[in-house]
């Protein structure tokens, strides 16, 4: 399973996320691309095909409601071990079209 940061960017309002750990199926994956054989045989990306690889959350409504949860969904799991919030920049890609 990769791990995620969450970025938000109140600039553009995007949220970005950014490869924090990855997993040995991404790194697998990823040595694939040096080797020759595998890149003649194969299209680039090459897919994971692993769903925990994607920034994920799963998250769920409280089945009792309690005044003090305010009906706040519940993060059950996530990948995403670090959420920042960006107040001055743009996202990259708003930076680069901006370019
Ligand atoms: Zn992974
Ligand atoms: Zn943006």
């Amino acid at each position: 399973m990769c791990l995620f940061v969450e970025t938000h960017y109140s600039n553009c309002k995007h949220t970005c996320f950014e490869l924090y750990l990855f997993c040995r199926e991404t790194l697998r994956q990823l040595n694939r691309i040096n080797d020759p054989e595998q890149r003649r045989d194969y299209a680039l990306p090459f897919d994971p095909n692993c769903p925990t690889c994607q920034p994920y959350t799963i998250s769920m409504k409280p089945t009792t409601l309690r005044p003090d949860t305010n009906c706040q969904s519940v993060i059950l799991e996530s990948n995403i071990v670090h959420q920042m919030m960006d107040m001055v920049e743009s996202c990259p890609g708003c930076n680069t079209k901006a370019l």
